[in-house]
Order: structure tokens, then sequence, then C-alpha cells
């Protein structure tokens, strides 16, 4: 397990990432492609089933994978996992799968990441059965303020969508929440993280200095750490 330091631009949520200094990143294993954390490579990394690609009949391998490897010290979120409702199966196979997962953050007490498409009324009903303790974070986020807020409230964090943050329409949104609940992330685009903490740092008025500080409390304080 690494810890951020200040100074570092942290990526929450991004796929098959090379390290580069300064760049504190989160690295995604999906279980289906059956991949294990590098403990050299300087990133922590979350594990999960990603939704597009779970079936019937690969459920219960996938879960087992998850289950078996989750417990690693370089695996620090369990994810992405969660909802989708324009590509993957059946809502019910989906739902009883991510619900697995989230029974399994809280066993491991590791907070969830999750990618959720459509589906917000599924996420929060499960979040209402679950009455989770670790925080869940929703990646990739390019909804509505009330929906953001309402997600909030439930004790989830917000990392936007790369492509939708840097637009200035962006603007209000990451205006109207509060910046301890926010992440910034590339998810395996190729955008630079640099210049998306730079456009979020001119919206809210603050140095790119300030807005790393603040991400990194917000980093400390998902992952439950302590005087680092
Ligand atoms: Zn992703």
């Amino acid at each position: 397990m690494y810890y951020p330091r200040p100074g570092d631009y942290i990526d929450i949520h991004n796929h098959d990432a090379l390290p580069v200094s300064d760049i504190f990143i989160l690295d995604n294993l999906m279980a289906h492609e059956g991949k294990l954390p590098d403990h050299n490579s300087g990133m922590n990394y979350s594990m999960g089933i990603h939704p597009w690609f779970l079936n019937e009949s690969n459920q219960n391998q996938l879960f087992e994978f998850v289950n078996q490897n989750t417990s690693d010290e370089a695996i620090t979120a369990i994810g992405e996992a969660g909802f989708d409702k324009l590509k993957g199966p059946s809502m019910s196979l989906q739902r009883s799968v991510f619900e697995q997962q989230a029974v399994l953050s809280e066993k491991l007490g590791k907070p969830m990441v999750i990618h959720c498409v459509k589906a917000w009324e599924e996420l929060i009903s499960s979040h209402k059965k679950l009455k989770p303790k670790m925080p869940w974070l929703v990646h990739g986020f390019r909804g509505k303020t009330e929906l953001a807020l309402q997600l909030i409230s439930r004790n989830m964090f917000i990392s936007f969508w790369f492509d939708f943050v840097i637009r200035p329409e962006a603007a209000e949104l990451i205006r109207s929440l509060p910046s301890d609940r926010i992440f910034l992330e590339t998810d395996g685009s190729g955008a630079d993280i640099r210049e998306i903490y730079k456009k979020v740092a001119d919206d809210l008025h603050i140095s790119i200095v300030e807005l790393q500080n603040q991400l990194l409390l917000n980093y400390n304080n998902i992952f439950k750490i302590r005087g680092k």
C-alpha cells in the first residue's frame, strides 16, 4: 500500500496506468481480466466486477477471484462495480453481484468504487438496503447537482467524468458540491490529470496547491488514513 503525499495529483480512477512521478493513481483491476496488483508500481488498486463483463455463467468465477484477491493490502478499494442500463446483463444479476461486492467491502473495510449509468434508483435502493459503513465513490459522474447532493447525503463521494469536468458548463456542478466530497480521475482515457486539476481549481477560484491539499484530505478521509 502506498500513500499520496502533499503536492501529488491524485487520479482516483484509472485503468492500465503506468506510474508517473507526482501523480498518485488508484488503478482499477477488472476481475474478468484476471490481473493482480504490481506491488512495486507505487500505485494502489481497486478490484471488482464491472457490470459490462458479467454474465450468468461467469458470475461465480469472477466473484471467487475478487473474494480471493482483495485482502491484498495493495488493493484499497472494491470495484469498479455497479449498474449499467445501457450495457450488460439483467438488472437483477447486476444487482446481486454488486451487493455481493458491497458486502465484501464492508467485511474488508475497503470503500467501493462505483460505475453507474442510468440506474440511480437501483444504486440508492441497494444503499438503503445494505446500510454500508464504508463510503461509496461514484466515478465518472456527469449528472445533475441534486442527484450528486443526494448521493453525498448518503456518505458517497463523487468523482467527475474526465471529459465532462473540463467543459465550461461543468463549473456550476463543481461549485455546487461540498469540496470535501469530490475527486478527479482520468479513467484510462490518457487525459492529463494535471490539466483537470487546473480547470477545477480555476472553477473553484482556488490555487492548484489548495486543490491538491483538499483532495489529499478527501483521500485520507475516504481511506481512513490518519497521521500520514
Ligand atoms: Zn473505469
